[in-house]
């Protein structure tokens, strides 16, 4: 057994309170097993591995707290809250691991042995949480039920960081099903209990969320405000995964903003970090997330590199094997091999068939909208856009719409180049002054510009 940060050097006897080495079965003073204490380091060393991402370190630890349990009475395992706290750590593994289906065995193990015990409720809190974590890309309306409950049960114990993160997550779904008010409402909730729990962990996780909330609805500088909050508290977060979500977040938002060195930046930080540290859900975002920038910047050999990687890794059965799909769609439309491309998209249709209207659906209709235009069918075309406009309205999502009239009218005037093509024309001078306004609503001025620009060299007038 070793030492680790912040945890305590000694195993304390319960008979005699004496302190003991590490090393200790029985107290040096009375013989009275150390087997409570024991298992008690063993579960400690497991979650302070967890919290420093080292989940090979985290399962050994664990593995050695079942062992030292095996002598305990199942009574001493559920007072002390050992069985539950086992079974919550080791889904903590398996969903930072990417098995979300095993993890949530493991959560509603937790949740059953903690039930009707006395001091559980942070645990109750954390390990709800951790629910609507599992549930959260598949199930939607579960995770909203569990981030509630576990929000009332920190509330009513005064553990203001665990209802500060649940709420943020609550209010991150309703941001995602399109419920702005509703969002920001529990985002300030979210807000003002993160502060009154003082925990940078909780407190920056909450920022990056309102900085989320913020990029997909405008004014864009609060989103940045919030997001370098986040950065700023980034060296007391002792988390590398805490670290991880915030620079990719950072890293997302300055490439939509098309401030692409920082993007860039941020990016590859988040990059490094997630393959260090083994964080699965998260290296398969850094690489669609560099994908689209190196995409954006003309690097398209690195721009494949990442959008297979994410790819590859779609077994992970999460949201962002859509956005993996449509990178690599996006890729091959640039290209012009027409043959990948429509492979790619045939498969976004597979995943999105049958789902509630959503980003799959959204990003197929997004990739089938760029391909007919660059082919020149634009009566298929303007179709699908139509239909991928109807899924952002749904979504409430300003942004995304305003970046798809944007590539579709680019790509538009690409295809008819010099030629004289009055309809395609008006049509494109026509969504390019909406995106403009969009983005000129949501304060993003390096947007506006561009488009500004290119509307100049565009007539919308033709002469009859
Ligand atoms: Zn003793």
């Amino acid at each position: 057994m070793t030492a680790s940060a912040n945890l305590p050097t000694t195993l304390h006897c319960p008979q005699c309170q004496e302190d003991n080495p590490l090393e200790a079965r029985t107290c040096i003073s009375c013989k009275a097993s150390l087997a409570v204490a024991r298992a008690q380091r063993y579960l400690d060393l497991a979650e302070a591995d967890i919290t420093a991402a080292r989940y090979d370190h985290a399962r050994s630890n664990l593995t050695q707290a079942d062992v030292e349990m095996l002598g305990l009475s199942s009574k001493t395992r559920k007072e002390n809250l050992f069985t539950a706290r086992a079974f919550w750590l080791q889904g903590l593994i398996y969903y930072h691991k990417g098995q979300t289906g095993e993890s949530r065995t493991e959560l509603l193990l937790a949740l059953q042995n903690l039930e009707a015990m006395k001091g559980s409720e942070a645990l109750t809190a954390k390990v709800l949480n951790q629910l609507g974590n599992a549930a959260f890309y598949e199930r939607t309306t579960d995770a909203a039920e569990y981030y509630q409950r576990s929000s009332e049960v920190a509330i009513s114990a005064d553990e203001h960081a665990l209802a500060a993160t649940a709420l943020a997550n609550l209010a991150l779904i309703h941001n995602m099903g399109g419920n702005i008010e509703e969002a920001f409402a529990w985002y300030e909730q979210a807000l003002a209990e993160a502060e009154l729990g003082g925990d940078p962990i909780r407190l920056g996780d909450t920022y990056r969320l309102v900085a989320s909330l913020y990029a997909d609805e405008g004014p864009y500088p609060r989103a940045l405000v919030y997001i370098n909050k986040a950065l700023a508290l980034c060296n007391q977060i002792p988390n590398p995964a805490a670290v991880c979500r915030i620079t990719l977040g950072a890293g997302e938002l300055y490439l939509r903003y098309r401030d692409l060195e920082q993007a860039e930046r941020w990016l590859r930080q988040a990059d490094e970090l997630a393959s260090r540290i083994d964080y699965k859900l998260l290296y398969n975002s850094t690489a669609v997330a560099l994908s689209n920038l190196l995409r954006i910047k003309g690097d398209y050999p690195a721009a494949l590199n990442y959008a297979s990687r994410a790819y590859n890794q779609i077994h992970l059965a999460l949201t962002e094997r859509g956005e993996a799909m449509l990178a690599l769609a996006l890729y091959y439309i640039d290209l012009a091999d027409w043959m990948h491309a429509e492979r790619y998209i045939q498969r976004l249709g597979d995943i999105s068939a049958g789902q509630a209207l959503g980003s799959d659906q959204f990003y197929h209709a997004h990739a089938r909208t760029l391909l007919y235009t660059a082919q020149g069918e634009w009566q298929q075309a303007e179709q699908d856009f139509q239909q991928a406009s109807t899924i952002t309205q749904t979504l409430h999502n300003k942004y995304e719409l305003a970046n798809l009239q944007e590539e579709y009218a680019t790509r538009m005037l690409a295809y008819i180049g010099a030629r004289h093509n009055p309809t395609i024309q008006v049509r494109a001078h026509a969504l390019l002054v909406e995106a403009a306004a969009t983005f000129r609503q949501m304060e993003m001025p390096l947007r506006h510009g561009r488009i500004a620009t290119m509307l100049r060299r565009t007539p919308n007038q033709v002469a009859s």
